[in-house]
């Protein structure tokens, strides 16, 4: 089959960074999108994970809609009563007990990464602090992240990459004690508590406890990239609930602001090393972003959203479990937690993710790849029974052809 995905057009203004499907999305109500044509697709992309309440959904264009027309930003150089809820609420529902607000994922990162070497720098007296990182990770696009993503094909071209990274295998404890063992100076160690770009693969229990215990034992500070499992995506708040460890840093993005954009670092009290003019953001934690996050978070406790992703997760894995059974020549497994699962292709398939991405399309799905052998499944985390089996259904004619 032909493969849709395309650069934009010579005559495009934009610069062709993004190989996209031809569908022109403009309205979207729930778990549903509707395109130009009049078309309506299930919405199981959600945004790439960050339309936690699905598309316009009430209280969130009410709660935008109300700030903007108060005061949607004004500047870090004034109190901002609308970040210290948004925080307090954060730390609350968290092991953390401060937060720094910033724009996204990349940014929410960079900060962790940061505070990780001022606290090297300050408290463990390291002049070149290492982060150790995991390979096939994804932490973002900015050059510090870049390189904090252990995935070459995304660092081609962009050296000199920033120096004081080391990558492991991800899910190796062997591996990992012993970089920390031959390196001095390492300061911290960044992980995925399930890899999401990388592959939809989940981190394992005893490697977070042997992490947890080994960055104890070193005074290695742990920091967790919750950009995409944050947020309840997991039927937990936080991915780490679901390896019985606490991070001392980790970020949160993607679903935070139910996708009004906003990133965060937060961090136990200890590690809160910054200080006035270390590090700021203009649009960082303003009140419209705060406004939304507030909003997404309030939405998930009040409509008890941790207990249904939890079901809905179980319910789609189990679905696309039959999948990979009836098709067991094409597909691997189904592996992931609540609404943030990977339905893995055999390296011999004949087709790749992007291939059954764009056939599930043309039944009025949306999905996306992770990776060229997975397919990734991450809709609102408000998604009902019936759109879960309508999901199923549609993957299934999919795949008919
Ligand atoms: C998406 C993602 C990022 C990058 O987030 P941006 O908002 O695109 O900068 C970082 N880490 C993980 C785990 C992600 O899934």
């Amino acid at each position: 089959m032909t493969i849709l995905w395309q650069s934009p057009p010579v005559t495009s203004a934009l610069m062709p960074t993004y190989n996209r499907l031809p569908v022109r999305l403009v309205r979207g109500s729930g778990c549903r999108v509707w395109d130009d044509q009049g078309r309506e697709y299930l919405d199981f992309v959600a945004g790439i994970a960050t339309c936690t309440l699905g598309h316009a959904h009430p209280r969130l264009v009410q709660a935008v809609s109300d700030q903007i027309q108060q005061l949607h930003h004004v500047s870090n150089l004034y109190q901002i009563p609308l970040q210290e809820e948004l925080a307090a609420f954060l730390t609350g529902h968290s092991c953390a007990d401060r937060v720094f607000f910033a724009n996204s994922g990349a940014e929410g990162n960079e900060g962790a990464i940061k505070l990780a070497r001022k606290y090297a720098h300050v408290v463990k007296g390291y002049d070149q602090p290492i982060i150790v990182t995991a390979q096939a990770s994804f932490h973002g696009r900015t050059l510090a992240t870049l390189t904090a993503t252990g995935q070459p094909k995304y660092q081609k071209h962009f050296d000199p990459l920033v120096p004081g990274f080391v990558y492991v295998p991800y899910n190796d404890l062997a591996a990992l004690t012993k970089v920390v063992l031959e390196l001095e100076q390492v300061a911290a160690i960044l992980l995925e508590p399930i890899q999401g770009e990388g592959g939809v693969r989940p981190g394992e229990w005893d490697y977070f406890q042997g992490v947890r215990r080994l960055c104890d034992e070193k005074g290695i500070l742990l920091i967790l990239d919750e950009v995409q499992s944050g947020m309840g995506r997991t039927g937990r708040w936080w991915g780490y609930e679901c390896l019985g460890i606490e991070p001392d840093i980790f970020s949160a993005a993607k679903g935070l602001g139910g996708g009004i954009p906003i990133g965060a670092v937060l961090c136990k009290e200890q590690y809160s090393v910054f200080q006035p003019g270390d590090h700021a953001s203009t649009y960082g934690g303003n009140p419209l972003a705060c406004r939304a996050a507030l909003t997404v978070g309030q939405a998930i406790e009040e409509l008890g959203l941790l207990a249904q992703v939890q079901q809905r997760g179980e319910q789609l894995q189990r679905g696309l479990q039959t999948w990979v059974n009836t098709y067991p020549e094409w597909f691997e497994q189904v592996r992931g937690w609540g609404l943030l699962q990977g339905l893995v292709l055999r390296p011999e398939a004949p087709f790749q993710a992007a291939e059954i991405v764009q056939r599930a399309l043309e039944k009025g799905l949306l999905l996306v790849p992770a990776g060229p052998q997975v397919i990734r499944w991450v809709p609102p985390l408000i998604v009902s029974e019936t759109e879960v089996d309508l999901a199923l259904e549609r993957l299934g004619e999919a795949l008919r052809g």
